[in-house]
């Protein structure tokens, strides 16, 4: 076997919510880099809060990560639990952070409940990614995940190139209405929502090819080792190495340019 270490990013995590002390757990098992996307955990008064929330995450987490040895890049947009009134003007902030190459995707962006306002802000941020030919990380739900998820598919397939888009949080349950449609998919291991097992169990039956892996550590129930932990995983069940190093870092760096 070849014990040469493998590179890891995790795809998905919030690491404004997180402390110094993950970061360092984090680097240390193994993980080079990881994209932190936005969201806000609290009512959002107006959108200067939202704004503030993208400036801290670009700023300060960035630079709390790097003296840990973590690599982070950025990801923002409006969260479907981040509905503002006024979002046209922060929207102007977005194409500023792309054109000055600030941020490796829009996201986490997506949808919840289904509502009229929520499906307007996320087709418009969309279109940005379209029209700026950036990437995209597209959050399902937890509740009615399988009725958002088709949605979420018709409103990507008719606003924008669907390959810019990952479409996050596919579990075994919803996979088979995305799975011939070849959009990459985000595998979200974390407590109360997907153990290590199921994970590689979608790998093992659809393939190592369009999955990225992440933890999605935020606020809530959250292992920051969870990335770690599936590779460790793979490895020792003697999955073949080449396979190994698309899921841990390759479909990642190749999709997101990092
Ligand atoms: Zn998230």
């Amino acid at each position: 076997m070849n014990h040469a270490i493998i590179m890891m990013i995790d795809t998905h995590i919030h690491a404004d919510a997180r402390s110094s002390e993950d970061f360092d757990e984090m680097f240390i098992s193994g993980i080079d880099k990881a994209i932190t996307c936005s969201f806000y955990p609290y009512d959002l008064i107006n959108e200067i809060v939202l704004l503030n929330h993208w400036e801290r995450i670009l700023n300060y987490d960035t630079q709390r990560a790097k003296k840990y040895g973590l690599e982070l890049k950025v990801a923002l947009g409006i969260h479907p639990s981040n509905i503002i009134k006024n979002y046209e003007g922060i929207l102007n902030n977005l194409y500023e952070y792309i054109s000055e190459d600030k941020i490796v995707a829009i996201g986490e962006i997506g949808l919840d409940s289904l509502t009229s306002e929520e499906i307007a802000i996320f087709k418009k941020q969309l279109v940005i990614a379209d029209e700026t030919k950036t990437k995209v990380i597209i959050h399902t739900p937890r509740n009615n995940k399988l009725n958002v998820l088709k949605k979420i598919k018709s409103i990507v397939l008719e606003t924008m190139n669907p390959k810019l888009a990952v479409i996050d949080h596919i579990n075994s349950a919803v996979i088979g209405e995305i799975i011939d449609d070849n959009f990459t998919m985000g595998l979200t291991v974390q407590p109360e929502k997907m153990e290590v097992d199921e994970a590689i169990s979608i790998l093992e039956m659809y393939g190592f090819e369009n999955f990225l892996l992440n933890s999605d550590i935020s606020n809530m129930p959250s292992d920051p080792l969870s990335v770690p932990k599936t590779i460790r995983t793979l490895e020792k069940q003697g999955i073949k190495r080449e396979k190994i190093a698309k899921i841990s870092f390759k479909n990642a760096e190749k999709f997101f340019k990092i």
